[in-house]
């Protein structure tokens, strides 16, 4: 299936506000403590990159990064979950923040709450920009979260429909072309 871009969903303005106002949450809950954010590539990478840069001094931060199997040019869940590339490091005492672009049916986060949880984190908390909590298929914790968005599917900021249009400052939906 091709897709076109269709319309905004969340404008770039609008991201960056959000994105300091969690910058500013995470400041707080994890002030004077070392912290492990975990990108999940590649959709999150700019998430991630413009968040960090929104959280303070204050907090001692890590980077690391996982990739894990998804939707490839489908824009529907297989419910597979599998790790493409895994942490560089160890988590086990250490305050992990997992750094999602979207949670959808949940099934991956669920995934990766799952396998970190095993490794004995001192915490581990999940941030997510975008929730479409439509399309839950389970339950899942999300304790930062930017944008609750309608069931569309969607492309910018980090997300891609077949590797295409990760680069766009905005979020927006996009629909099939007629062929
Ligand atoms: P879940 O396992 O929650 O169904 O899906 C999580 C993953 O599916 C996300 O990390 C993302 O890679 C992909 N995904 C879900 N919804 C969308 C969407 O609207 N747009 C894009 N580009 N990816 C999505």
């Amino acid at each position: 299936m091709r897709y076109e871009i269709d319309s905004i969903l969340v404008r770039e303005d609008q991201i960056r506000d959000r994105v300091s106002v969690i910058g500013r949450d995470i400041s707080e809950l994890y002030r004077g403590k070392s912290l492990v954010m975990v990108g999940i590539l590649k959709g999150a990478v700019m998430f991630l990159s413009d968040l960090a840069r929104a959280v303070d001094k204050d907090v001692d931060v890590s980077f690391d990064f996982m990739s894990v199997s998804s939707y490839g040019k489908s824009t529907e869940s297989s419910g597979v979950v599998r790790i493409v590339k895994d942490l560089d490091s160890d988590i086990r005492g250490k305050d992990v923040l997992i750094v999602e672009d979207i949670v959808d049916s949940g099934l991956t986060l669920s995934y990766l709450l799952q396998v970190l949880n095993h490794r004995e984190p001192a915490s581990l908390s999940v941030c997510a920009l975008l929730d479409k909590p439509e399309r839950r298929k389970v339950q899942v914790p999300i304790n930062f979260r930017g944008f609750v968005i309608p069931d569309a599917f969607v492309v910018g900021y980090g997300l891609d429909a077949g590797g295409r249009w990760r680069h766009l400052p905005s979020i927006w939906s996009v629909r099939p072309v007629q062929d």
